[in-house]
């Protein structure tokens, strides 16, 4: 057996929650855990350099596996030398297995045990993704962590279907661990399916740990369930995953489910949300989301966030912002980008410090009255 291309270190579990404070070691660095990983869904997120993303302290960024099968092509980036010298970012990069995007994006899918026929959607040409295929592209690609190819069927789909969807993911991730080419330098993970139900979440795991993946992913939520779902199949799911493993939530981005996945025992979290809000005009907040080009921010000259120290907080007045966002002007979604996303990070880095201090349950009550979220115990613990 050859060492598996990352590692996970515990450092210290949270007293009174299940959150754990470590690091993952990767071929790009060693990271902190629990992370927010910003999405730069074509090989760059959107807006940000890589110096930028460097700056305000992204140590991992995740990119997605079907926008590069279409374009460029895996070929063109594994010729480039691959992704983290095409795109100039030498920290962690995560890719997603494209499954995600084939299932929400692309049109007339028919899913078959050999994998999934569809058209996509630049140009409606059919095309075919399988296990093997989507390895054979994050391969090409290179990240420092793939996904395995899987099917994220609706949370609310019924108890059959989903049953027989968690069974076809668990063969179609056996699959994948056999088309993997490059085990010492990607490390792939398995992702728990299981819609809402604890039977279904168990099984997925069963099957996906007897696999012994470097590591977990839980997919399936955030897909429209409230949160209050989401935290309960969290509860179940956790503990069902071997403690010496990163735990990755996938597509999670708002700050208090970031709370409440840590608190519950997640180290790892992506979403488009920061970025994508930032680009429309709303910033995340030590007061809340604030919609910085409302028209009541016209003659306002303080920071977006009079917490925040970051470039755009340093430098720039809410009345300068809103301006160039009202003449758009792409200066102005740099700025609200790049204050998202330290938010994010920073947050994350406030969590990680209450983790060490056993405080976490008071950070998440003071955070949450500050962000103006209901403050309700997060679970008994
Ligand atoms: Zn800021």
């Amino acid at each position: 057996m050859s060492e598996p291309a990352i590692k996970y270190r515990l450092i210290k579990k949270e007293k009174h929650t299940g959150a754990r404070l470590g690091e993952i070691i990767t071929p790009h660095g060693t990271f902190p855990t629990p992370i927010f990983m910003p999405v730069g869904t074509q090989a760059t997120v959107k807006a940000m350099s890589p110096e930028e993303l460097e700056e305000l302290g992204a140590d991992i960024i995740l990119s997605n596996t079907y926008h590069l099968w279409l374009r460029p092509g895996e070929d063109l980036v594994r010729e480039a030398g691959g992704l983290h010298k095409f795109m100039n970012w030498h920290k962690g990069i995560l890719t997603d297995s494209g499954g995600f995007q084939v299932f929400s994006l692309a049109e007339l899918r028919n899913i078959t045990e050999e994998g999934v026929h569809f058209k996509n959607h630049l140009n409606g040409h059919q095309m075919f993704l399988s296990p093997e295929k989507a390895i054979h592209i994050e391969n090409a690609l290179g990240a420092d962590i793939m996904m395995s190819f899987d099917e994220c069927p609706p949370f609310f789909e019924s108890y059959d279907y989903i049953k027989k969807s968690v069974e076809r993911t668990s063969r179609w991730a056996e699959r994948g661990l056999k088309a993997h080419q490059n085990p010492e330098t990607q490390a792939l993970f398995g992702i728990v399916q299981g819609g809402g139900h604890k039977d279904l979440r168990q099984q997925s795991a069963r099957d996906l740990v007897a696999m012994d993946f470097p590591g977990y992913s839980i997919g399936g939520l955030s897909v429209g369930e409230s949160k209050a779902e989401m935290n309960h199949v969290l509860d179940f799911t956790t503990p069902l995953l071997p403690e010496n493993k990163p735990r990755y939530l996938m597509g999670v981005g708002s700050p208090d489910a970031l709370i409440d996945g840590v608190i519950r025992g997640v180290d790892m979290f992506d979403c488009v949300l920061p970025t994508r809000i930032a680009r429309n005009g709303t910033c995340m907040t030590s007061h809340g989301r604030l919609v910085v080009k409302n028209a009541q921010y016209e003659h306002d000259f303080g920071p977006i966030d009079d917490q925040c120290d970051c470039y755009a907080c340093r430098n720039y007045t809410r009345a300068y912002v809103r301006h160039l966002l009202k003449v758009n002007e792409t200066m102005g979604i740099r700025l609200t980008s790049y204050h998202n996303l330290y938010f994010l990070t920073h947050l994350m880095q406030k969590i990680r410090q209450a983790i060490l201090d056993d405080n976490l349950l008071e950070f998440r009550e003071d955070f949450f009255d500050q962000y103006g979220l209901n403050v309700k115990n997060p679970k008994n613990f």
